[in-house]
């Protein structure tokens, strides 16, 4: 069986079309265009590209962006008092601290700075709290990417056997929850986890999200299972997701693949954010 690729560029494009018609109706109806402001931290290239994809991808869908770079060595007084600034700005409605953050910095501590209504990359305590309670609020921008890419090839969640490789805070854990949600039984692997690939052979829905690439092997995955691999590996002959592309591709009935998976949905979805949070904002309901 070959399985059928899931096109996470084409579903991102379609996305961010929805954005910018909403975006237009939302300015037509003599609201401020919503904005979302970036914060980047020193010079790193990698960062650097991520921050400049986010605000030229502002820009695309008619929003507002506030592109603010600090250098490397700032102290921890001038991030925070720019995050203040950022939060107490009625322009803006979302605010990105790019992570990671220089050695110096504790970019949890920070990101928590951020007023929860404009945690438009869904990290505060505040957002994981309310995702944790089953409350409405900004939820991570790769989580819900992996969530519309299953969403738009009507994948059943409800009851179905979930198994998710990775528990970081930035995608593991969230996902989970959001799996959770929507009925989904659902198993958390992480590095200690025993006889992973018999965990990985129960699932109808395998996501793995560890950054060790092609470590989920492609005979740990079931026939007919959906595998949504998140991760991104830059390695010599290029970028390698976490699973093991061909032979899971032989087994599964829908796969992600990478780069062109679960990549371009990360922006598409912070996007979707930020025009949520500029909906709440106005008094919209969350
Ligand atoms: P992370 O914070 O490093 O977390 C990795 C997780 O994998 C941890 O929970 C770790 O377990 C687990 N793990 C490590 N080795 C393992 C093993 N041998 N077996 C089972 N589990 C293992 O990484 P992350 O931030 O979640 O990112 C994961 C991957 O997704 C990376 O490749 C990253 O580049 C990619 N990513 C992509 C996007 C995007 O597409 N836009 C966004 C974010 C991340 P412990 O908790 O036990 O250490």
């Amino acid at each position: 069986m070959g399985a059928e690729r899931i096109d996470g560029k084409a579903i991102a494009a379609a996305v961010r079309a929805e954005v910018a018609a909403d975006v237009a109706a939302w300015t037509a109806a003599g609201h401020e265009p919503p904005g979302l402001a970036t914060v980047l931290v020193g010079e790193d290239p990698a960062s650097a590209v991520y921050v400049g994809g986010k605000q030229k991808a502002t820009h695309e869908v008619g929003m507002l962006g506030f592109d603010h770079r600090l250098a490397a060595d700032a102290p921890e007084d001038e991030v925070v008092a720019l995050l203040d600034e950022l939060n107490a700005d009625r322009r803006v409605s979302g605010i990105l601290l790019q992570l990671p953050t220089p050695p110096h910095l504790d970019g949890g501590v920070l990101t928590g700075r951020i007023d929860p209504v404009k945690d438009v990359d869904g990290l505060t305590e505040v957002s994981a709290g309310l995702l944790a309670k089953g409350r409405s609020g900004l939820r991570p921008c790769t989580p819900a990417g992996v969530m519309e890419l299953l969403a738009r090839h009507d994948v059943e969640l409800e009851g179905a056997e979930a198994v998710v490789v990775g528990r970081s805070d930035l995608v593991g854990k969230p996902l989970a929850q959001l799996l959770l949600a929507r009925n989904a039984t659902v198993t958390v692997c992480h590095s200690r986890t025993r006889d992973l690939a018999a965990v990985c052979r129960r699932a109808d829905v395998l996501v793995a999200a560890v950054g060790r690439p092609e470590l989920v092997r492609g005979e740990w995955v079931r026939d007919g299972a959906v595998v949504i691999d998140v991760g991104i590996n830059r390695t010599e002959a290029g970028l390698i997701g976490d699973v093991e592309y061909a032979g899971a591709a032989e087994r599964a009935a829908l796969i992600t693949p990478v780069p062109g998976g679960v990549g371009p949905m990360t922006i598409a979805m912070l996007l979707r954010n930020t025009l949520q949070a500029a909906r709440v904002a106005a008094g919209a309901p969350a």
